[in-house]
């Protein structure tokens, strides 16, 4: 199946998926009336039992709607945003939302206010506006193309984006934030490669979360964007029952950089409704992080950050590494676990 089928095929009813999988559906279905699923075929596949990783990411959960304290928008993207789908916090770099659709509907997405509904949807005229505000405003030197997924749109009108933006003398880098990698491998077409690699300014963060989603097919898609010459990166989220335990993080990591893609952060789980039943604590993913450093290559250890409430930005985290300090020394701990003196 070439990557339209899959999505037309792609399971979205709690009847749909009683039928494919023998799931309950009263449950899902009201899930679903809230927050839209999607599970595509090529996933469906990969899903093995309910409760394993593959499945918590996919299949809705009645968690996600007994978590009435969080926020639908605790990061304040909607406050910075200058015209619709687009949000200017921090002074170089932009967010720009091109698409709300995306191949598979994660339960745990920190935008699920936004993704697969109609309702305030992105529409050409939003995308123009959007280009308008970025041309207009010199301090933009970095454009985040995102949505949703970006490579949902049509090879075409990828390339009109693309185009615009790459021609603004000001804009030093674009990046495009897409799941299709690890949701929808066969996306990543020849054809949609030669447009991509006509951009010079261009990187391409991906979103992968457990090393499962590493199949053939992802990782051709990996090498064929590899091929296109944009620097390769990765955004993963720490999820409970997902990846929160250091060995499935460290085989992750493994499988990226393999593929020749650097990990790039390690999202802290925000505090976003719906998606509460997912975060871990702060001491779970500190220990996530030392089972990294030190082990594994340091091309594949990403930033631990957490997203700070009410627009702050992101801040890395980090394992407490000095112990003690004096006027001639500090004493560190080694990634080995052991105390070492440093003199100063
Ligand atoms: C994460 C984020 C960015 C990009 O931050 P980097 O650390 O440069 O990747 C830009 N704008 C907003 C609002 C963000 O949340
Ligand atoms: S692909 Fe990204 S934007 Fe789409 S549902 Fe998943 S996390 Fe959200």
């Amino acid at each position: 199946m070439n990557w339209k089928e899959m999505l037309d095929k792609s399971v979205v009813s709690a009847k749909e998926l009683a039928d494919v999988l023998g799931e309950k559906t009263d449950e899902i279905a009201r899930v679903a009336g809230v927050y839209p699923m999607r599970i595509n075929p090529y996933w469906l596949k990969l899903m093995k039992k309910p409760g394993d990783p593959l499945w918590r990411q996919a299949v809705p959960c009645a968690d996600e709607l007994s978590d009435s304290p969080l926020l639908e928008d605790p990061l304040c993207e909607e406050k910075d945003s200058p015209v619709f789908g687009l949000t200017h916090r921090y002074p170089d770099r932009v967010i720009f939302l091109v698409s709300n659709r995306c191949a598979l509907y994660c339960r745990h997405c920190m935008r699920k206010r936004k993704v697969g509904k109609h309702q305030g949807a992105v529409t050409d005229a939003t995308i123009e506006a959007g280009l308008a505000y970025i041309e207009q405003t010199p301090a933009v030197r970095d454009v985040i193309v995102t949505g949703g997924d970006p490579l949902l749109l049509e090879d075409a009108k990828i390339d009109a984006i693309l185009k615009r933006l790459s021609a603004i003398p000001h804009v030093e880098m674009i990046r495009i934030h897409t799941r299709v990698p690890s949701t929808l491998p066969m996306r990543i077409t020849e054809g949609l490669c030669a447009v991509l690699s006509q951009y010079e300014k261009l990187w391409i963060n991906t979103h992968f979360n457990h090393p499962a989603e590493f199949t053939p097919e992802a990782e051709k898609a990996l090498r064929l964007l590899n091929r296109t010459g944009a620097p390769l990166g990765c955004q993963t989220v720490l999820l409970k029952g997902v990846n929160d335990a250091p060995e499935t993080m460290a085989g992750l990591m493994r499988k990226l950089t393999k593929n020749r893609v650097r990990p790039y952060y390690i999202h802290h789980g925000d505090a976003v409704k719906g998606t509460g039943h997912f975060r871990t604590s702060i001491e779970t993913g500190l220990a996530v992080v030392n089972g990294l450093r030190g082990h594994l290559s340091g091309l594949a250890v990403p930033a631990y950050v957490i997203d700070l409430p009410g627009g702050g930005g992101k801040v890395p985290l980090l394992p407490e590494s000095i112990l003690a300090r004096d006027d001639k020394s500090l004493t560190v701990k080694g990634y080995d676990g052991k105390t070492y003196t440093y003199p100063l």
